[in-house]
């Protein structure tokens, strides 16, 4: 049996559920993150495309093309509150990442490695045994 996990946005209009586990759990302490949700840092987990399935909601998109690496990230928001639900990346075809804190139970999933400890707020401290990376990253674990 295939673990399932349910989330949504903070009114409540977009529903959604994952199949399995993510294939990589990433706190992004990238400026572009820090902005776009207000907060100290982004919790990214990502997971192949075909496991993640809107339950209710109509999603509003939005793409932004990254000043250092030129390619896009499309990030899909409810419209409603404006809660991120999730995006997807040229750079990870097939993927699609949701936005760690809009699980209803936010503690299910492994965080592998932090990315952006450059942009990193001095308030932040990284657990010693997790990978921390200065900028953003290639090739995923092996
Ligand atoms: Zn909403
Ligand atoms: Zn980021």
């Amino acid at each position: 049996m295939t673990d399932t996990h349910l989330g949504g946005c903070a009114c409540g209009a977009v529903r959604y559920r994952v199949l399995g586990n993510p294939v990589l759990g990433t706190v992004c302490h990238c400026r572009f993150c820090q902005r776009r949700l207000t907060s100290a840092f982004a919790v990214l987990v990502s997971f192949k495309e075909d496991a993640v399935e809107t339950l209710q909601g109509e999603q509003s998109k939005v793409e932004y093309r990254s000043d250092e690496s030129g390619r896009w990230l499309r990030m899909s928001f409810c419209p409603k509150c404006g809660t991120t639900i999730s995006h997807t990346a040229e750079i990870r075809p097939g993927m699609r990442t949701i936005a760690g804190g809009t699980f209803d139970d936010p503690t299910w999933f492994p965080i592998d490695r932090h990315i952006w400890v450059q942009s990193k707020l001095p308030w932040v401290s990284i657990p010693p045994d997790v990978a921390a990376y200065a900028q953003g990253f290639v090739a995923p674990p092996s």
